[in-house]
């Protein structure tokens, strides 16, 4: 299904021009338009999927190893020395666009710090009962 108001259903349809690395029946693979950095790409489906919760498992079985496989390929082609696979789901995790996507980021020695946090502090008590609140909503 699409989203009529989704410009990542347009673009991943071809119905807004992108700079394509790859398509197949299911992804289109974008070049992002604020690159984090030289090379960085979006992982579109071609249907509208909010986010990876809305995703089916047999797409999402398929985008990590697309992902692995531009990965791999920016290495070989850009020179980057490694690669970030970034997916954010909701306003609070810094989604801005509403169709499920991947960012594929690649990094180089040296280059700025990206996808970072600073570590906290817990205490064993605090684990077992966060753990355990997951546990019953899986
Ligand atoms: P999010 O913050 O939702 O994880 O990522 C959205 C990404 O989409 C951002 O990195 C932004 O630069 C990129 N973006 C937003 N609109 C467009 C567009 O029209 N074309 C392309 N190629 N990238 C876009
Ligand atoms: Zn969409």
């Amino acid at each position: 299904m699409k989203d009529s108001s989704c410009i990542f259903c347009k673009i991943a349809n071809g119905e807004i021009p992108s700079t394509t690395l790859y398509e197949d029946d299911n992804f289109r693979v974008i070049l992002d338009l604020g690159p984090a950095s030289r090379g960085h790409a979006l992982i579109l489906p071609k249907e509208h999927f909010a986010d990876v919760c809305a995703l089916p498992e047999q797409l999402a079985a398929k985008a990590l190893p697309l992902g692995a496989r531009i990965g791999a390929a920016m290495k070989q082609a850009l020179g980057c020395d490694g690669f970030n696979l970034v997916q954010n789901n909701g306003e609070a995790a810094g989604q801005t666009v509403f169709h499920f996507h991947m960012h594929v980021i690649p990094r180089y020695a040296g280059g700025p710090s990206m996808v970072t946090w600073t570590p906290g502090e817990s205490t064993p008590e605090e684990l077992a009962e966060t753990a355990k609140a997951i546990q019953k909503a899986l």
